[in-house]
């Protein structure tokens, strides 16, 4: 979208600077009102005095608004040229405290998680201004996050969020879906449209979920493809139940009755269950020996088998990702075999 459409245009060298009959109206951001500041940045009606240097040093689109020339009259604020600009106030607050130092979530000796509605605010308007650093930053976060191959140690989607570094459940994953789709970083959005999978509720997927002053939602297109993608996941399943359970009792141990009799009472015992598989395909095959006293089990060579081919299941799952949300995603599960 081209930003020199919603703004005020420029030569502030040339320009006369008119007290624009607006200000009245306009409240001085607490956070950014710096007295010596050279601009005046306006969201709905918050209006937060900064420093033109700084933005221009740092965003390539800042800085050819500051230096293109600017129309006769433009408005003021306190002596400083206005810019009006369309993005909500929390969002702009987000980025100005990421470009003026304040937030210290990109430190290298920063432990906190960066909350979802922070690193959305900042890859979008990071993405618009071009601020190309904390762009970087911000998708960087994104990409670990949400990598293209299966994470080590990988349990249950919950599990995994509550150890990244951004502060977000599941149904935020809309969010990131539509930070993939801004910034056409496609390598994040299988597993982000997988984590919309992972919301039990999908009225929440196709409704939308509301942050702050935000409102997410997937577009008409990203829609379908989570519906399918839902349908062909729910649907592998059964399947990989079956490859994982019955081919792991088909090994030639030395107790194969005993082993087969195991694997027939698994089946028996969730078959009649409402959801038996569980809706994280992901997830370790091996907690359905949970069904059973730990002396309960299959023969250590059974069980063996049981791990192995749940680990290949598994990545197998993951290697399909894409394909199951209708996803063209070049250098997916590169590290697949490693
Ligand atoms: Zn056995």
């Amino acid at each position: 979208m081209d930003v020199f459409t919603e703004v005020s245009q420029p030569s502030l060298k040339r320009a006369r600077i008119d007290e624009s009959p607006n200000v009245a109206h306009w409240q001085r951001s607490d956070e950014f009102w710096y007295p010596d500041g050279s601009v005046i940045l306006i969201a709905d009606a918050t209006a937060f005095r900064v420093y033109q240097g700084i933005l221009a040093e740092q965003s390539t689109v800042f800085r050819d608004m500051f230096t293109l020339p600017q129309p006769e009259v433009m408005e003021s604020m306190d002596g400083c040229p206005v810019v009006r600009l369309s993005d909500h106030v929390s969002d702009l607050t987000h980025l100005l405290r990421e470009v003026f130092g304040k937030s210290g979530y990109f430190d290298r000796d920063c432990k906190d998680k960066i909350p979802i509605e922070c690193v959305g605010a900042l890859t979008r308007l990071s993405h618009k201004y071009q601020f190309e650093v904390i762009r970087e930053k911000a998708l960087g976060l994104l990409r670990d996050v949400f990598p293209t191959s299966l994470p080590k140690g990988y349990i249950d989607f919950a599990t995994y969020l509550s150890k990244s570094m951004i502060a977000m459940s599941a149904e935020d994953c809309i969010t990131v879906v539509n930070l993939g789709r801004l910034t056409e970083t496609l390598s994040i959005l299988p597993f982000a449209f997988y984590g919309c999978y992972q919301v039990a509720n999908t009225n929440v997927i196709l409704r939308g979920i509301t942050r702050g002053d935000r409102t997410e939602r997937l577009s008409q297109e990203d829609i379908e493809a989570y519906v399918k993608g839902l349908r062909l996941l729910l649907e592998s399943r059964p399947d990989g139940f079956s490859n994982v359970f019955i081919s792991g009792g088909q090994c030639e141990c030395d107790t194969p009755q005993d082993c087969k009799s195991w694997f027939l009472r698994l089946m028996h015992s969730i078959w009649f269950k409402s959801d038996p598989w569980g809706p994280d395909t992901l997830g370790p095959w091996t907690s359905y020996l949970d069904h059973f006293p730990a002396i309960d089990r299959p023969c250590s060579e059974c069980c063996g088998d049981i791990n192995a081919m749940a680990v290949y299941i598994c990545q197998e799952e993951w290697d399909c990702l894409p394909d199951k949300f209708q996803l063209m995603v070049p250098k997916w599960s590169v590290s697949a075999s490693n």
